[in-house]
C-alpha cells in the first residue's frame, strides 16, 4: 500500500508554519498554527480537521516541501471524517468508476491526456495541437483522482493513480501533456509525495501553449483585451508553472490586470465548497471572488480548469465580463476563433 511520505521533523522545527497561518479559512496566530499542525502530526482531534474547506493552498504555502493538506486528507479518512454527506461522496467515487468506457486515439510517443473531461477532447484540436490531437486518452481510466483529496478519500486515489499511470505507460510514452492542469500536480506532486514512480514526462499545457506560440508567432495578432484570471484550487500542486499565465497574456496581447483574490492569495470557483464547506461559505467566496473581478475594469475572465469555467461562466458573465478557458484564448490570439465583440 502506498503512504504519504511527510517530515513530520520538518514541521516540528518549522519557523512560519505558513501552512496555517496563511490559510485563508481559518484563523490561527504563529503558535497556534504550530500547535495544531502538530495534533494533526501526531493524528490528534485538532480544529484544522473540522474547518479546514480543502482548497489546497497550503501545499504550495508550505515552504518546506512537505504536504499539510495530504496529511490532513490522510488524518480525516483514518478518523472517519466526511467532508461532505456520504451519499455524494459515494455519488463522486462512483461516478469516475472505470468501466471501461474510455477511449484514445493513434497514440504515438508523446500522448495527449484529456482527462474525464470531453471538452478538453475538442478544445485540444487546431494548430495549436497538430502534432499531438490525433494521440489523444480520454475516460476515466485516464483520470487523475486528485478530487478525492476534496473527499478526505485518499484511499481511492492510492487505489486508482497507480493504474492510471500503468496505462499511460503501457503505450510506451515518454511524455504525456495534460490539457488538466489537476493531471499535470497529480503527477508532479501528489504521485511521488505517495511514492509512485511515473514513468513519464508530464507536460503542463500553459507550457507547451507558451513554446507552441513562439513558433507560432507570425500568426499572432495583438488582442488588446484586458483580463483577470481564476486560478484553480489545483494549480497550487504546481506554483512553478503559475507564470505561464502572465507569459502567455504578455505574448498575447492580453493586459493581466491586479486584484486581490490573485497569485498566492488566489480564491478558487467556490464549487467543492458549496459540498465541504456549506452555502453561506461557498455564497460569500464566489460574491468577494467575482465582485474583485469586476471592480478590476477587466471585460475577460480566463478559465485555466473547465470545471471552474462551468461553475463561474454565469456569474462572471452576469458580472459583464466574458468566460474564457486559456486554450480558447491562444486560439483568439491565432485567429482560430473569432473575437468576442465587447
Ligand atoms: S507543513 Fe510545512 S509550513 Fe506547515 S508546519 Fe510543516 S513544514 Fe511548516
Ligand atoms: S487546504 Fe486550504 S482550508 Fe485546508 S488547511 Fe490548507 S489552506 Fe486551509
Amino acid at each position: 500500500m502506498y503512504e504519504l511520505k511527510f517530515n513530520e521533523k520538518a514541521c516540528f522545527t518549522c519557523p512560519t508554519v505558513d501552512c496555517l497561518v496563511k490559510c485563508q479559512y481559518m484563523q490561527f496566530d504563529r503558535d497556534r498554527a504550530h500547535v495544531e499542525i502538530m495534533k494533526v502530526v501526531r493524528g490528534e482531534d485538532s480544529p484544522v480537521l473540522e474547518q479546514c474547506v480543502t482548497c489546497y493552498a497550503c501545499e504550495e504555502y508550505c515552504p518546506r516541501g512537505n504536504h499539510p493538506f495530504y496529511l490532513i486528507s490522510e488524518r480525516r479518512e483514518e478518523k472517519g471524517m466526511l467532508t461532505a454527506p456520504r451519499p455524494i461522496t459515494n455519488q463522486w467515487i462512483n461516478m469516475a468508476e472505470p468501466q471501461g468506457k474510455f477511449m484514445f486515439g493513434d497514440i504515438k510517443d508523446k500522448a495527449m491526456s484529456c482527462c474525464f473531461i470531453p471538452e478538453l477532447g475538442e478544445m485540444g484540436k487546431g494548430a495549436l495541437f497538430e502534432e499531438i490531437a490525433a494521440s489523444f486518452a480520454l475516460g476515466a481510466e485516464f483520470m487523475c483522482p486528485a478530487v478525492y483529496l476534496h473527499f478526505a478519500k485518499t484511499s481511492v486515489i492510492k487505489e486508482r493513480l497507480p493504474k492510471v499511470i500503468e496505462r499511460f505507460a503501457r503505450f510506451n510514452v515518454s511524455e504525456v501533456l495534460c490539457l488538466h492542469d489537476e493531471c499535470y500536480g497529480t503527477y508532479t506532486s501528489i504521485a511521488p509525495a505517495y511514492g509512485m514512480e511515473v514513468p513519464f514526462k508530464p507536460i503542463h499545457y500553459m507550457e507547451y501553449l507558451y513554446e507552441k506560440l513562439i513558433q507560432l508567432q507570425d500568426r499572432i495578432k495583438p488582442l488588446g483585451i484586458k483580463a483577470v484570471y481564476q486560478r484553480p484550487c489545483s494549480s497550487r500542486f504546481c506554483p512553478d508553472k503559475h507564470h505561464y499565465v502572465k507569459d502567455i497574456c504578455e505574448l498575447i496581447g492580453v493586459q493581466l490586470l491586479d486584484r486581490e483574490y490573485q497569485d498566492g492569495n488566489a480564491l478558487c470557483c467556490g464549487d467543492i465548497l458549496k459540498m465541504v464547506a456549506g452555502y453561506e461559505v461557498y455564497k460569500d467566496v464566489r460574491e468577494r471572488n467575482v465582485k474583485d473581478m469586476v471592480s478590476s475594469g477587466a471585460n475577460y475572465c480566463i478559465f485555466n480548469c473547465p470545471f471552474c469555467q462551468f461553475s463561474l461562466s454565469e456569474k462572471v458573465s452576469k458580472g459583464g465580463l466574458k468566460p474564457i478557458h486559456m486554450v480558447e484564448l491562444c486560439k483568439m490570439a491565432i485567429g482560430e476563433r473569432e473575437m468576442e465583440v465587447q
